[in-house]
């Protein structure tokens, strides 16, 4: 069961969140638009994980991206196309998080 986290606040733009792997193959970054998510919350709803808490405005949190299995449902049902999931090498600091 997704958790509220009504300390979280409408304003902000995108998060991007990422991990190594656990055999340090690849880092697995998540990036999630809030600029173009309207807090259906379909991507909570759909992630066979339970990987995403909510905000106080009805978006996703990522908070246990550790248990994600890249099953790539957020990504597909999402409507508005907010949540990219990509991998990358763990050494390469291009895109990681700001
Ligand atoms: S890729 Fe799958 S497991 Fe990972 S957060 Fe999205 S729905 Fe959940
Ligand atoms: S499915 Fe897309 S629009 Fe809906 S809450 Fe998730 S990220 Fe936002």
């Amino acid at each position: 069961m997704a958790e509220r986290l009504d300390h979280l606040e409408s304003g902000i733009k995108s998060t991007k969140y990422t991990r190594v792997q656990k055999d340090k193959s690849t880092r697995l970054n998540m990036t999630i638009n809030f600029d173009w998510c309207k807090g259906c919350g379909i991507c909570i709803e759909f992630c066979p994980k339970d990987c995403f808490d909510i905000s106080s405005i009805n978006q996703p949190v990522m908070s246990r991206l550790e248990d994600c299995t890249k099953c790539m449902q957020c990504v597909y049902r999402c409507p508005d196309y907010c949540i990219t999931i990509d991998e990358v090498d763990p050494d390469d600091d291009s895109r990681e998080v700001a």
